[in-house]
């Protein structure tokens, strides 16, 4: 296997055009890479392009309407970014609840999206604040919605030159959490995981709420017939049945499908019951 190791993106395209016909793969932090290699040695590419060095490429950055994360920016970064914290807290916890301290350190929000895991921890909240996913490609740089990027487990529209530079967050003001359930507290892939964001009126009732789930279906999928039901006012314990519309979960090592469905609607409903109260009760009482 050959390993390059670009500086820069306009060096990354030259080489690109120098390797036509060979398999190839980006390596970020090599944190799902790596083992999958371990597993079976046969995927590994011809040629090896390790971008860590295309200083583009990391940071969060601010303007008036949007945070920019660098693909190659860390979950550690991310965990400790306060402008994260403070915007787009589901993505702030799902950093403090990913892995363990070394995988965070290595790990990269551009690896966690093009994984494109059904369960990967920062997808839920990036569905749920709309963010979108800048590629680079030969012929310049496009932007897709996240949930238009993945489309099924391992797989996006990324072409075979192009890679995820940037991501995109708007900034709407919007509050938000992250709940994830795993076989343990730390180092564990999600059985389900969720976030939620929205806005309140002053008298705390939801103005907005999108809600995703992971996990529970090939990709991160909005539970929209359950969010609209709580926005027309059909009590809790009935709007939690049409969760059961936007979901398909599988029966796999680390939980069935059966109990994948019942634990996201208990935690949905503990969610909404005390750490939206708030909200809910203002929305119930209409
Ligand atoms: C012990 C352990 C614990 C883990 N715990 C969690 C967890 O709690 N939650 C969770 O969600 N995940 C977890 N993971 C999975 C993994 O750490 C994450 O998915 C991580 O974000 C992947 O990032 P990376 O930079 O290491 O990606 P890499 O392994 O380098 O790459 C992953 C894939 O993305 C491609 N890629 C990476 N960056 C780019 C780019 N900029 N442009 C184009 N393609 C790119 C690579 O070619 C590869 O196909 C865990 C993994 C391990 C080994």
């Amino acid at each position: 296997m050959k390993y390059f190791c670009p500086n820069s993106i306009d060096e990354l395209h030259k080489f690109l055009k120098t390797i036509r016909g060979l398999s190839m793969s980006i390596l970020a932090g090599g944190t799902d890479l790596m083992p999958r290699w371990e597993q079976n040695k046969r995927l590994m590419p011809d040629v090896l392009i390790d971008i860590k060095k295309m200083g583009e490429l990391f940071g969060i950055r601010e303007n008036e309407n949007e945070i920019i994360i660098g693909a190659l920016t860390t979950i550690q970064d991310i965990k400790k970014s306060k402008l994260i914290y403070n915007e787009f807290s589901s993505l702030s916890e799902a950093a403090r609840q990913f892995a363990g301290v070394q995988i965070r350190h290595r790990a990269t929000i551009g690896g966690n999206i093009c994984n494109a895991s059904p369960a990967g921890d920062l997808l839920p909240g990036l569905y749920a604040h709309h963010a979108e996913i800048q590629l680079i490609g030969p012929n310049g740089h496009r932007l897709i919605p996240v949930s238009d990027f993945i489309v099924g487990p391992g797989k996006t529209v990324m072409e075979p030159e192009e890679i995820v530079s940037e991501i995109h967050l708007p900034r709407k003001g919007e509050k938000s959490l992250f709940y994830k359930l795993g076989l343990r507290r730390s180092m564990a892939i999600a059985v389900v995981n969720f976030a939620v964001v929205y806005n309140t009126n002053p008298d705390n009732s939801f103005t907005s709420l999108n809600i995703t789930a992971g996990a529970v279906a090939p990709t991160i999928v909005f539970l929209k017939s359950f969010s609209d039901a709580i926005m027309n006012g059909v009590p809790l314990d009935e709007a939690i049945r049409f969760v059961e519309k936007d979901i398909s979960p599988i029966n796999d090592i680390r939980a069935t499908a059966n109990y994948r469905r019942t634990v996201l609607k208990n935690v949905l409903k503990y969610t909404f019951r005390h750490e939206l109260a708030d909200a809910h009760e203002e929305y119930e009482e209409k």
